[in-house]
């Protein structure tokens, strides 16, 4: 990584060590600069995908910034004795650089999600953020991968949001993004959320660190997916003891 902040070592993934403020301030930088950056927001289910799939983990070593998305990043850094200020989201992120890109005029690419969600997306950006220029727009339901590069390319964006859900998003930027310099971000489910297909979880379960929860009431079938969770912890608490001796 080609970091301009320390970072905390989590099962060999190194984690951006700044504040939501921080963070986007440098990715400003990086934008007006034109420079080309890769931003994975990781969680423990990607922790630990990354342990039993080394193309992944390959692909983690190539991002610029990787930030700590989910509360058990955060208590993973605690438990190593190597705490992180907060927890930094793909969907916050993306907020607030729509609201940035909207005062700067920036150009926007936008991949992902069903056509639905993303036709709806596409509009509430235009009618929220008036000054975002939507470069482009393609579904996360593509047969020909090279079309979709393509027309990013042709497009020109200086941001492109790629939410079709880990590993896919992240192995899609790493292969392309040399075709354009621009930021690129994996943004997993947020279109559906902007959409509100998906419900964020309200301040107050934010706030007591059950977000995990209230996805899993609004989604049953995410449960199978969260069984990773006990998992890592563990995992994490063996590493710390390890470490103490
Ligand atoms: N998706 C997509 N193309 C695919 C598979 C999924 O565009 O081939 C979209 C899906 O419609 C959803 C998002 O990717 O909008 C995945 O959301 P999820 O919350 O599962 O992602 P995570 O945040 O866990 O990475």
């Amino acid at each position: 990584m080609s970091v301009p902040f320390d970072t905390v070592n989590i099962l060999n993934v190194p984690f951006i060590k700044t504040t939501n403020a921080g963070f986007v301030q440098q990715l400003q930088t990086d934008i007006l600069a034109h420079r080309n950056r890769f931003v994975v927001t990781a969680n423990p289910e990607i922790l630990m995908y990354a342990r039993e799939h080394p193309n992944y983990q390959q692909v983690l070593t190539q991002a610029d910034y990787i930030t700590p998305d989910g509360i058990g990043v955060i208590q993973g850094a605690q438990i190593l004795g190597t705490p992180l200020p907060e927890r930094i989201t793909g969907y916050d992120t993306l907020l607030t650089l729509l609201e940035w890109g909207s005062q700067q005029h920036q150009r926007i690419f936008l991949l992902g999600a069903k056509p639905a969600v993303l036709k709806q997306v596409t509009t509430i950006v235009q009618r929220d953020y008036p000054g975002i220029v939507v470069a482009g727009a393609r579904d996360g339901y593509y047969d020909d991968e090279q079309t979709v590069v393509d027309q990013i390319v042709a497009a020109q964006p200086d941001m492109v949001f790629v939410a079709t859900g880990f590993p896919k998003q992240e192995f899609f930027i790493a292969e392309h993004r040399q075709r354009l310099d621009a930021l690129w971000m994996g943004v997993g489910g947020s279109f559906d959320v902007i959409a509100g297909a998906v419900k964020r979880a309200p301040l107050f379960w934010q706030k007591h660190h059950v977000e995990w929860l209230y996805r899993l009431i609004q989604e049953p079938s995410r449960f199978k997916r969260m069984l990773v969770l006990p998992r890592y912890l563990r995992l994490v608490k063996k590493i710390a003891r390890q470490q103490a001796h």
